[in-house]
């Protein structure tokens, strides 16, 4: 997929972690709060039975929390500071109702082939922030390339200029390893991966 004027690198300022965060739907709730490298580190999401079921981000998990949605499990030290009051930053979060999570439908959704491709390039290998990175289809839309798990990968933009309208063949390009739909399995893989750096995880992700 080409994004319409992404003809080369595209400039890099300085972005902060908030501004350089996946887009939001309007009118959608935040915190009036103003950390954002905290506000981008993950939590741990819990179902009511205490199985973990997703990674979310601080600023995420507080709104879950303030609308009574779900309760934190663990805390982080740090605190963050509303207009009004401290709030604890969880790391853990648990949902106070049991959500039934149909795993083999996870959402086709450029945050989570990112996600599932750990934000690595599958042409050039390089780890880059969500930003640098755009999605490509495999065999292309213009050729009946289908936009699916199985056809779209994470790509930087200098790739997707050079594999332009051509297969990975053809461009001379290699692919990481073989798009494959967002599983139990690897949602549950990433989940330990993230959580390998907080001790606070592993109580629920290591049984
Ligand atoms: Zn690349």
């Amino acid at each position: 997929m080409k994004a319409p004027g992404h003809s080369g690198r595209p400039p890099r300022p300085k972005l902060s972690p908030e501004a350089s965060g996946e887009a939001r739907p309007p009118g959608s709730v935040r915190p009036a709060v103003q950390k954002p490298a905290i506000m981008q580190e993950p939590v741990l999401v819990l179902n009511a039975t205490f199985e973990p079921i997703n990674v979310t981000a601080v600023r995420r998990a507080m709104v879950l929390m303030l609308k009574g949605v779900a309760q934190a499990e663990e805390i982080n030290h740090t605190h963050v500071h509303s207009a009004s009051r401290a709030l604890a930053v969880p790391s853990v979060i648990r949902l106070l109702a049991y959500r039934h999570i149909p795993q083999q439908t996870r959402a086709l959704s450029r945050k989570n082939i990112l996600m599932r491709d750990r934000n690595t390039c599958q042409f050039c290998r390089r780890i880059l922030p969500a930003s640098e990175l755009t999605l490509d289809h495999v065999m292309p839309r213009s050729r009946g390339g289908r936009s699916s798990w199985e056809n779209l990968v994470a790509c930087c933009y200098q790739c997707n200029n050079r594999k332009g309208d051509r297969t990975p063949e053809e461009a001379g390009l290699a692919l990481a390893r073989r798009p494959r739909p967002f599983t139990l399995h690897t949602s549950r893989q990433l989940m330990r991966l993230i959580g390998n750096k907080d001790e606070k995880w592993r109580k629920y992700l290591f049984y």
